[in-house]
């Protein structure tokens, strides 16, 4: 049985297609019972676990709560003791404690936390210390690099870390589970989410492993298996995401090969033992594989018996019914109980913004909190309907929620006059005082599971993070749920009358991906790699990518050149006059043509230039953007004159106008974006051009000049001629009609075209120029690792490294550049690399076969120094393409970054270590070699973010995310220095350059006085 994604609907229309989820009684009783939970909560506020009082002082919403949180993330993971000084002195400036002095009595909010951290002991502080925290702190910041503070801080991190992890391995946490009644029920989760590597794949297995069967063995110690059943036992939760590097859809060969026999392995090791094993659930885009995964261990007849397998669902997604509806059926096609955890979900934001970025139709989640809460009880009451094969257990902290899910399961016992087994489960550390109350209002309450993280302290970081993250939020239910300030009928509130309430169940403040950009410009739309329809449909047209006719076939003469021109320049005449709306018309349509016609052009770009799918997809959007953000720029530079303030009686207006024929050459490593960038900037402010593609990309050009011509161009506007470029050069930059040129591509080359363009007689033209870089990316040792492994992979290997932004040279610090790397060369064995027209296939060919030899050459030479750290492998059969057109992606460490002198232009990382004293150095290097095109930064220090970006010549500066793929209109595109001209390409300023500037000034008085003064009030 496969799941199969709804159709795409509305956000309203998938609200209203859940069944009503309670009955008006059903609604009052939740809130009376919501709110006394809370009252009741309330008055015994001094019993409440430190962590719901840190999380209600310190929430997202106050610097200080930000500034813990960043300490919190970064703090233990860094090795060197400068550099956790630097942090503690940067974060602890930003806060004003004093606000939260006195404002509890619990811990890590008052004078005596502080002591706590420094000594390890709650000791009483003295008086002027606790009325003066923020002087304290003060003075803390200043001596940050004593011992003894770094040390405080270090240990205060622990202290918030060992709230939320039960043990620091299975053994230390099985000990508090069985010491501590509250503990007595887990579902253990093991810490570590995400591998990166084989390697951490099989150490995160190894330790399910170890887990599933160290809690078998305490759960059979302690209750023989007779007396109890399977739910009174703790149990185990599994990440699908740490049991393979590759594990997404995409990969969906590879994941069943590889994920679904461990996951089976773990499966069978938990029925064996008969303790429960649930998988939780991960982002929307692994929904269906996961289910795909799930639905293979459901089927799996050595487990038959067991009645322990169990999902997690997301209420928030918006195809949580459709999930449960499948995974009853599941159920009851296989007679075999599963269990079924309802979430709300744990990536809202990051989720949100994968789908903007993403251009989805749709955002696969619901974007108000009450629509999430509703669909939560809605699947809660389907969960309980289907009780009689499904084992509901429901995870939540919200006093309403769980008053609700009571009152759902009341009804369901009384309708069907039979007992209904199912459980509440909360995290630990959180939600104790809520379940006690709850234990001890309501009679009727079921069980109460804990998920009970495990692992060392540097593990808990990302899960830390999650948690604050969720909980700290003022939508969050913790946040409020302890604050005097908000009433009680605030804090529990009925989610049905909310969204009545509302105009629109769409969030007003989240706009549809389409609309991220206003109503002037639509987003390019892009693809839901959520959902295997998509993916069979890019595959199959990947699949069918045409046989194309050699590049040289469609070469013209130089004869071409010159008669273009002519064309050309008489069709200016006309086509300047056109108003600019007429212009920016077509260029919009265009970008619609496009968009319709996407699977061609992602064909065209696989099999002539061989790029794989997402970057074919991505080239197809960002040309998109471009035409849609030049038409837009183009109506407010040329829609009117700008007036200018003057004295009275004159009209003084400036006006952009066109230069006339432009000459527009473009590379092969964006064959249609910027090919299609350059010529539309021309065309849309009035120029007509003839533009010369790369040598080895004419159809595509000559596609999209096609689509250019069916979206309304005339067709003299644009030539576009194929050839070979020194040939075109020769004749086009001596023709008398030229009036610019524009060009993406070598350093080399542009200084080529610009002594030619000055040694021309006659006016002087402007050149833009955008050319290459040595690009680095600066780590330093507060970044974390798997993000800087995962940005460094698709900054260094994506596009074959054939990108202009590719990251070039990795710096490190010193201290943790053997962690980084070891991470960074597991991760590059699981790159794939060979046919483009495969979805799987994450590096493809080079552009030609000479173009590999010139790398391989660079690798050899590197590799004789002894420098080749890590060298992947190309798979013995490449499809379609040939084979020496491949080059397997390298790792080479170099000892200084001046050693580069030129750019390899391909999937060859160097790296560099530097110790942070070296840094101004490093940079001045990095100067010195005169490029300034992109430049990464991974690191939580903003001092050091600030400092580096002034420091640097590069064009474009990405801080702690990866360094290619900008923008159009988000993050226009170009270098200084030896990497380009400027204006930046999809920037605001870009148009202008391909017009000139005019001023009419009219004296207003000179036909009879100045009238316009003489009649002012
Ligand atoms: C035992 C347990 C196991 C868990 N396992 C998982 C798991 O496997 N996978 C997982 O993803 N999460 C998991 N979570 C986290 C869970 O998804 C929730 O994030 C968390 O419990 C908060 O929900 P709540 O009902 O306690 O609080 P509430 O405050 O009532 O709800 C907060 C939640 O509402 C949602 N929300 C917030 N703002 C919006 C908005 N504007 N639009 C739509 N929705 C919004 C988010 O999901 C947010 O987490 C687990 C939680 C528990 C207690």
């Amino acid at each position: 049985m496969t799941f199969i994604s709804p159709a795409l609907r509305s956000e309203t229309q998938d609200l209203a297609a859940l069944r009503a989820p309670l009955s008006a009684a059903e609604r009052l009783a939740a809130l009376e019972i919501g709110r006394a939970l809370v009252s009741g909560a309330r008055a015994r506020a001094d019993e409440r676990p430190y962590l719901d009082a840190f999380l209600q002082e310190f929430g997202l919403s106050n610097q200080e709560g930000i500034a813990l949180m960043c300490l919190a993330e970064a703090l233990l993971r860094i090795p060197d003791d400068e550099t956790a000084d630097r942090l503690i002195a940067e974060k602890l400036a930003s806060g004003n404690w004093d606000s939260h002095a006195g404002r509890s009595d619990s811990l890590f909010v008052n004078a005596s936390t502080w002591g706590l951290m420094l000594t390890g002991r709650l000791v009483e502080l003295p008086d002027e210390l606790r009325g003066n925290a923020n002087g304290w702190l003060r003075s803390l910041t200043q001596r940050a690099s004593e011992p003894l503070v770094r040390q405080a801080l270090r240990r205060a991190m622990k202290i918030i870390g060992s709230e939320f992890v039960v043990g620091r391995d299975i053994e230390e946490a099985l000990k508090r589970s069985s010491s501590d009644s509250s503990l007595a029920l887990c579902s253990f989760d093991m810490l570590g989410e995400g591998a990166r590597t084989d390697r951490d794949a099989q150490r995160y297995f190894d330790s399910y492993v170890d887990a599933i069967e160290q809690i078998g063995n305490s759960v059979s110690n302690r209750s023989p298996k007779t007396n109890d059943s399977l739910h009174e036992r703790s149990s185990i939760s599994i990440k699908l995401s740490a049991l393979d590097p590759r594990y997404s859809a995409i990969h969906r060969e590879r994941v069943i090969d590889r994920l679904i026999p461990r996951a089976r392995d773990l499966a069978r090791l938990a029925a064996a033992h008969d303790i429960g094993l649930t998988i939780d659930a991960e982002e929307q885009d692994r929904l269906e594989i996961s289910l795909e995964i799930f639905a293979a261990l459901v089927n799996d007849p050595d487990t038959r018996n067991w009645r322990g397998l169990g999902l997690a669902v997301q209420a928030y997604g918006r195809r949580a019914m459709a999930v449960i509806e499948h995974v009853t059926d599941l159920a009851r096609s296989h007679r075999r109980p599963l269990t079924v955890r309802l979430v709300k979900g744990a990536y809202w934001d990051s989720e949100i913004k994968r789908a903007q970025e993403r251009g989805l139709a749709e955002y696969p989640l619901y974007t108000r909190k009450c629509s999430t809460d509703v669909s939560y009880l809605a699947c809660a009451r389907a969960l309980l309907e289907a009780c009689d094969i499904i084992y509901p257990q429901f995870a939540t902290h919200n006093a309403h929620t769980i008053a609700a899910v009571l009152g759902l399961a009341r009804s369901r016992r009384d309708t069907s006059n039979a007992p209904v087994d199912f459980e509440f489960q909360r995290l630990h550390g959180m939600g104790t005082l809520l379940y006690d109350e709850a234990r001890r209002q309501l009679s009727d309450l079921p069980r109460v599971r804990v998920y009970a993280p495990v692992g060392p302290h540097a593990d808990l970081l990302a899960y830390l993070v999650r948690r604050l993250l969720e909980n700290g939020a003022n939508t969050s239910f913790v946040n409020r749920f302890m604050d005097e300030r908000v009433p009680v009928e605030q804090v529990v509130s009925d989610p049905i009358s909310e969204i009545d309430a509302l105009t629109t169940v769409e969030h007003d403040r989240i706009p549809l991906p389409a609309g991220l950009y206003g109503a002037s410009r639509r987003n390019s739309s892009g693809i839901d790699f959520g959902r295997r329809s998509s993916i069979d449909d890019l595959q199959r047209c990947l699949h069918d990518s045409p046989a194309l006719p050699s590049p040289a076939s469609r070469y013209v003469t130089p004869q071409a050149v010159e008669s273009a021109f002519r064309a050309a320049s008489a069709a200016f005449i006309d086509w300047r006059r056109r108003p600019v709306t007429a212009r920016a018309d077509i260029l919009e349509r265009a970008a619609d043509l496009l968009e319709q016609s996407r699977d061609t052009f992602i064909a065209l770009l696989a099999a002539e230039a061989g790029k794989t799918a997402s970057d074919a997809v991505a080239e197809v959007r960002e040309t998109i953007d471009f035409c849609r953000y030049y038409a837009k720029t183009a109506r407010e530079l040329q829609g009117s004159a700008v007036s200018l303030d003057g004295p009275t009686g004159e009209r003084n207006e400036l006006s952009h106008v066109p230069r006339g024929v432009w000459c527009s050459i473009s590379p092969w490593n964006f064959p249609l974006a910027i090919f299609t960038g350059q010529v539309v900037a021309a065309l849309v402010t009035g120029n007509t051009v003839i533009a010369k593609p790369a040598e080895t990309t004419p159809e595509i050009a000559l596609a999209m000049c096609d689509l250019l011509y069916r979206a309304g161009l005339p067709r003299d506007a644009l030539h576009v001629l194929p050839m070979i470029g020194k040939e075109f050069g020769e004749v086009a930059l001596r023709d008398r009609s030229l009036a610019g040129v524009v060009f993406t591509g070598s350093t080399r080359t542009a200084q080529w075209l610009n002594r030619t363009l000055a040694s021309r007689e006659g006016a002087i033209l402007p050149l833009i120029a955008e050319t290459g870089g040595i690009n680095a990316m600066i780590v330093d040792s507060t970044a974390l690792t798997e993000q800087v492994v995962d940005d460094v992979m698709s900054s260094a290997f994506g596009s074959a490294g054939q990108r202009c932004s590719a990251l070039r040279v990795l710096c490190l610090q010193q201290d943790c550049a053997d962690r980084i790397l070891d991470m960074l060369e597991g991760a590059m064995e699981t790159l794939v690399v060979g046919d483009p027209s495969e979805l799987t296939t994450d590096v493809g060919p080079v552009i030609t076969a000479a173009a590999a030899r010139d790398l391989e050459q660079h690798i050899e030479r590197m590799g004789q120094r002894g420098r080749l750290r890590k060298r992947t492998t190309i798979p013995a059969t490449t499809g379609s393409v040939a084979r020496d057109r491949f080059v397997a992606p390298a790792l080479i460490e170099i000892d200084s970054v001046a050693e580069l002198d030129r750019e390899a232009f391909g999937p060859v990382l160097h790296v560099v270590r530097y110790r942070t004293e070296e840094l101004p150095s490093l940079l001045e290097d990095l100067r010195a070699n005169g490029y300034g095109l992109t430049l990464g930064i991974q690191t939580r220090l903003e001092g050091t973010q600030q400092a580096l970006f002034e420091a640097t010549l590069a064009g474009n500066v990405y801080v702690n995310r990866n360094m290619i793929g900008a923008v159009v209109g988000v993050q226009p595109f170009g270098g200084t220095g030896l990497s380009g001209t400027g204006p930046k390409a999809g920037g605001p300023h870009y148009l202008l350059r391909f017009t000139t500037e005019r001023v009419l000034t009219v004296n207003t008085t000179a036909t009879g006085g100045n009238a316009a003064l003489l009649t002012l009030d």
